[in-house]
């Protein structure tokens, strides 16, 4: 059994602040900046190199634990800086032919978004944005009749979108993907670390996160997963980690996730990143989804009492993203009055999220963002809908 007060001694953060920006970034753990601190005391006295040396065992924890994490192997996980970074590697190493067709989903990420249009204009593809169905879900029918007509190169969607508290359905996506042998890349930005996310159930080929969201790692960290065996073009850009320089004419890139890595790294957070992924497995990925679900539901419900609320979070299954506006007030000076009594949350804009904005036929307002880890409590969560009622 999970003690949530355990959890909070855990998080020196949660005492100064009821902190509602999981989806953002995190608070982290008090073992993950132990961690990172003394490597970087380490760096100091004996120098980056040495220290990384010194370090060869936490780092290879690094790689065991954030592969545990998802259910990956360790030779299927290499690090980046941050997820778009991750994403946009394996996308680079994605073969597309000229006059296929990518499909993505209405709440992808604006990063992935402008980075699917860039690939489009250089690989001669089409991105064609799937709609969502009656509930605001990825329409399951329209995706397998667009996989049945042919020539798709790619999928490329998210589990859970950063601006509302939509789930997407990974798993049946990639029984589609497997039915029609397609490549799955899905964006795990924010369910590794909120839910039990396993790759071999989901399907994927290629997963990306970060670190710094409901993981809990330090910033400046991020993971790709590139399931063993997926078929691969070379990537956009070599270098002479991912690549071996063979010959003065020659380099031959290393098969799989290994192909896609680079030298330099952030030693500290990665090993942050190891610890933060070993605290998450010990915490357990399925109560942490049950207790999020619970704080989750439980501010919406309230919420959407209270009158000229409104919460806009739309799906069958929804995470731990709750987002609402108030009738008559900006969502901006929303985030800002809340953030005076000492409740974190953020804002969410629609110019982030060009595809949902489409979808929603230009209506879709700016929002307050409300993320709940299961550190939070249902104390601290009637606070901030009585701040709320105020306001409102
Ligand atoms: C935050 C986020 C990203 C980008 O992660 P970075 O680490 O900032 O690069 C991508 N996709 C989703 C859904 C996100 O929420």
């Amino acid at each position: 059994m999970v003690d949530v007060a355990e959890l909070r001694e855990d998080t020196p953060g949660c005492a100064g602040v009821v902190f509602l920006d999981n989806a953002g970034a995190s608070l982290v753990p008090r073992q993950v900046h132990r961690a990172v601190v003394e490597h970087l005391e380490l760096e100091m006295r004996v120098g980056g190199y040495e220290a990384q040396d010194l370090a060869e065992g936490a780092l290879t924890q690094t790689t065991e634990q954030v592969a545990g994490l998802i259910g990956a192997a360790p030779g299927e996980v290499v690090f980046f800086e941050g997820a778009s970074q991750a994403w946009s590697q394996a996308l680079g190493a994605v073969e597309l032919v000229p006059g296929q067709r990518v499909l993505t989903t209405t709440s992808e990420y604006a990063s992935n978004g402008v980075g699917l249009l860039r690939v489009a204009r250089l690989r001669g593809v089409r991105v064609q944005v799937v709609p969502d169905d009656a509930e605001g879900v990825l329409d399951l029918g329209v995706l397998e009749a667009e996989l049945a007509r042919g020539d798709v190169g790619l999928v490329a969607i998210n589990h859970m979108p950063t601006h509302s508290g939509l789930v997407n359905p990974a798993e049946a996506v990639g029984v589609l993907c497997r039915r029609f042998g397609v490549t799955y890349l899905l964006d795990a930005c924010q369910s590794v670390g909120q839910w039990e996310v396993d790759v071999e159930r989901i399907g994927c080929d290629l997963l990306s996160a970060t670190g710094r969201k409901f993981v809990r790692a330090p910033r400046g960290t991020g993971f790709l997963y590139v399931r063993s065996g997926a078929r691969l073009g070379e990537p956009l850009l070599v270098n002479h980690i991912g690549g071996e320089w063979s010959g003065a004419q020659e380099y031959r890139v290393l098969p799989g996730a290994a192909g896609l890595a680079s030298f330099e790294h952030a030693v500290a957070a990665q090993i942050g990143l190891g610890v933060a992924a070993r605290y998450a497995r010990w915490v357990g990925m399925v109560w942490a989804r049950e207790r999020i679900g619970e704080l989750s539901g439980l501010l919406r419900r309230e919420l959407g009492q209270v009158a000229g609320v409104r919460v806009h979070d739309r799906g069958r299954e929804l995470s731990g993203i709750v987002t609402f506006s108030l009738a008559g007030r900006e969502s901006a000076w929303v985030v800002k009055a809340l953030r005076e009594q000492g409740v974190r949350t953020s804002l969410s804009r629609p110019s982030d999220q060009v595809w949902t904005q489409e979808a929603a036929q230009g209506s879709a307002p700016a929002v307050v963002r409300a993320s709940v880890h299961y550190y939070n409590t249902e104390t601290e969560l009637e606070r901030v809908v009585e701040l709320v009622r105020a306001l409102a």
